[in-house]
């Protein structure tokens, strides 16, 4: 078998990284084509110089600039580009067949569609661009023979749970529900009252994974969950009432599917995105991740509890996203986008994440969406009410008195 040719969206983030360490492991069966992020040239340069690759993107000029000098200074042939664009042009290059989609956020949507517009085998890390554009992923993936694996770990652990081509047609297969299960994040048990005060880094500092700064703070809101119940509606076909969030704070047990005979089946490993990760990369055989066993003997035990949704409102904001579909989904994740950036900046308090959200939601309303466009105006439109409100609750912060 010639080797998988890959390209990797995200190559110096926290899935990036991880997939470039699976890939290691099989110099056989993987070549790194092309590998692009945004601006952190120090880690991409380091990337070229161990894995060579034809293509390097980096979509901030600067950054692109400083990496072109460091690979000519160092001798390799990697060609450097720059800007968004660059982005589409590795996703679709006419020699790979695998995209590695782990651009944080709305950012990843486009050159993740042009990969599966392209027919590439597409390793969804990038759950944001599918809960933007589900159906035209699923357009994509049926029109131009594309295939659509993802590496998020509960629908990684989903697809392993159900019968080959179950997804689309879970009551035939006897599907009665999805169980979707969450770690609770860092503030499971916390004093609702303390939510306030929470810092970035108390956020950011997952009990059970390490990840990217974004992705921490919705793990700590639940809008992860919400934004996943929403990703696994497109990849599965389940409707909104068969996707259950079960919460399960060891993060053992990485999802479950119950059948209409009364089994349920889940998938559990240790919390390591490289099992995930390979499964997609090798999909369908097996290869060797690197994750270390997981010894039943020294787990202590396995706890499950519903979610609190007066604690985590952020899910249930999804689940009403996408009961109400059409842009709905695409106004809750630009609305999350900017709620989580401003408290990463220190401009919005923790607790206040979901109410900005739902003031979003209420004023944007939701509208059908049938094509790219319409879908980026729809998050550029959510975005900019986004920003009013919170300058509008600056505002009132500061002049309290002008509150009428
Ligand atoms: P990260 O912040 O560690 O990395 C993000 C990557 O995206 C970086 O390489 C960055 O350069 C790139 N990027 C950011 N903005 C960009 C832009 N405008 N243009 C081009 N590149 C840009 O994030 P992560 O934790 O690796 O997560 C990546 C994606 O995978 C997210 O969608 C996340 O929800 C999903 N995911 C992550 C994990 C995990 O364990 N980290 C698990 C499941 C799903
Ligand atoms: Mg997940």
């Amino acid at each position: 078998m010639p080797p998988r040719r890959l390209t990797i969206l995200g190559a110096t983030g926290s899935i990036g990284a991880s997939t470039l360490d699976v890939v290691a492991r099989h110099p056989d069966r993987f070549r790194v084509t092309a590998l692009a992020a945004h601006s952190q040239t120090e880690r991409m340069f380091e990337h070229c110089v161990r894995f060579a690759p034809r293509y390097a993107v980096m979509v901030d000029a600067a950054s692109a600039e400083l990496l072109e000098q460091q690979v000519r200074a160092k001798g390799l042939e990697t060609r450097v580009l720059s800007g968004a664009q660059a982005l589409q042009t590795v996703a679709t290059l006419p020699e790979i067949d695998t995209v590695m989609a782990a651009i944080v956020g709305a950012a990843g949507l486009e050159p993740t569609l042009a990969a599966a517009r392209a027919g590439k085998r597409v390793l969804l890390a990038n759950k944001e661009a599918l809960v933007m554009a589900g159906p035209l992923f699923l357009d994509a993936v049926r029109d131009c023979a594309a295939e659509l694996l993802p590496i998020d770990s509960e629908h990684n652990a989903i697809l392993q749970c159900l019968p080959a081509r179950a997804a689309g047609a879970l009551e035939r297969a006897g599907v009665r529900r999805i169980l979707l299960t969450a770690s609770g994040g860092p503030f499971r048990t916390a004093p609702v009252d303390q939510l306030a005060g929470v810092t970035p880094e108390q956020a950011c500092a997952h009990p059970n994974w390490v990840m990217g700064r974004k992705i921490s703070v919705d793990s700590a809101t639940m809008m992860n969950k919400g934004l996943e119940v929403i990703e696994a509606h497109w990849l599965f076909g389940a409707r909104a009432e068969q996707i259950e969030v079960v919460v399960h704070p060891q993060s053992v047990i990485h999802s479950m599917v119950e059948y209409v005979d009364g089994s349920v089946i889940a998938q559990l490993g240790n919390p390591d995105m490289r099992t995930p990760i390979a499964h997609a990369l090798g999909y369908p055989e097996r290869i060797e991740s690197g994750s270390a066993r997981l010894d039943f003997f020294s787990l202590r035990a396995l706890a499950f509890e519903r979610p609190n949704l007066q604690r985590f409102p952020c899910l249930a904001l999804a689940y009403r996203a996408l009961r109400a579909g059409g842009s709905a989904p695409v106004v809750l994740n630009a609305a999350n986008e900017i709620a989580v950036e401003s408290f990463l900046r220190g401009a919005l308090p923790f607790d206040r994440i979901p109410a900005l959200i739902e003031d979003v939601l209420e004023r944007v309303g939701s509208h059908p969406v049938e094509c790219l466009e319409e879908v980026l105006q729809a998050d550029c439109v959510a975005r900019e009410v986004a920003r009013m409100r919170l300058a509008a609750a600056a505002r009132a912060e500061q002049h309290p008195e002008k509150l009428v």
